[in-house]
């Protein structure tokens, strides 16, 4: 059985997620939202070129409880891992959403779309013998969609199926979907909360957020990580990390928090529990078209000289006056 209105904003709003929520959309937003939520939204979820990992991180929602999400807050009619029907049925679906629902669903996508040879190389699904390609299936859905969410930095910039050499021709969402907003929620995996918050957001004003200039909702996009970091203060100091596990900024050790534009640092992954700094890994700009090309080396102090080659300028050297061309000269050997 579905949820009332009120269970549904009290779902939401009582929850870890909506909670962080309630802080980045303001106070007024669980009353907005009342009014808002008489029909559970429409959301079909396409797999391109990626590892499922958007998927896994979507279902490693813990509060509010994803079977309650997927079930009561969302109507899901299509997700390639944990739906029940296979074959032309899958297929069958895809067509009656198209038809059925034109301008009143999401198309959530997942992965990047390769797009070489026309296409072929990512089939996701057949109807009438007619095999579906997910070039052709973005391309048809996408434009019949309210609004288009490319989850996570492959469907969002390519990701990792489009590095080079970038054998199959992957694209980005924006790329194939050119009728319709698309919005990037661009960290790798994305995270679940930027996902309902996005999907409420437009429930309850009736328009999409406001995108930065690479297509993400600046409200979970505000500022780079470096800015607020949790080391920031070893940072100012001067105190760098030389291996894994020692007290200190991570720059030394490669972190690019001064590129990610993310808000990791306030929302945490896992249910709050960490995030990657925290944790002591350094951040790799997964939020970014940089990421993975240009953020090598992970591991190890990232050459700055670089930064012709990037289509945007890096904060630290406008902002701080640390001086990278000395440190580097103190860089672990083990780099
Ligand atoms: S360089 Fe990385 S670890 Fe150091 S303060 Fe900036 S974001 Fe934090
Ligand atoms: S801290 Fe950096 S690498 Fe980690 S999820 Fe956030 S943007 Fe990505």
């Amino acid at each position: 059985m579905g949820l009332t209105r009120r269970e549904f904003v009290k779902l939401c709003m009582g929850s870890t997620m909506g909670a962080y929520l309630l802080s980045v959309l303001g106070p007024g937003f669980g009353n907005q939202l009342a009014f808002a939520a008489d029909e559970k939204p429409v959301v079909i979820w396409l797999q391109g070129a990626s590892c499922t990992g958007c998927s896994i991180s979507l279902l490693n929602s813990v509060d509010p409880p994803i079977e309650k999400v997927l079930l009561d807050v969302i109507s899901l009619r299509y997700h390639p891992n944990i739906m029940a029907a296979s074959g032309h049925l899958c297929g069958e679906v895809l067509e009656e959403i198209a038809r059925d629902y034109k301008g009143r669903f999401f198309l959530v996508v997942e992965g990047a779309i390769p797009t070489k040879d026309n296409g072929i190389y990512c089939t996701i699904a057949e109807n009438k013998n007619i095999e579906l390609t997910m070039l052709q299936a973005v391309n048809v859905l996408g434009n019949a969609a309210t609004a288009v969410i490319a989850a996570g930095n492959c469907a969002s910039f390519g990701g990792i199926p489009g590095a080079a050499p970038n054998p199959t021709g992957c694209v980005a969402v924006n790329k194939v979907v050119t009728k319709k907003p698309v919005i990037n929620i661009s960290c790798c995996p994305f995270p679940p909360e930027h996902f309902l918050g996005t999907v409420v957001y437009v429930l309850t004003t009736n328009k999409i957020p406001e995108l930065d200039r690479l297509g993400r909702p600046k409200m979970f996009y505000p500022k780079p990580i470096h800015d607020e970091c949790w080391r920031r203060q070893y940072f100012d100091k001067g105190q760098f990390a030389n291996y894994p596990g020692e007290e200190g900024c991570l720059a030394m050790l490669g972190c690019k928090g001064f590129w990610a534009m993310a808000d990791c640092n306030k929302r945490g992954w896992n249910n709050k529990v960490n995030w990657c700094i925290k944790a002591g890994a350094p951040c790799q700009a997964c939020s970014e078209p940089l990421f993975p090309d240009e953020t090598e080396p992970f591991y190890g102090l990232f050459p700055m000289t670089n930064k012709e080659k990037v289509s945007y300028n890096p904060v630290v050297p406008q902002q701080t006056n640390y001086d990278y061309s000395t440190s580097r000269k103190s860089k672990p050997e083990t780099e």
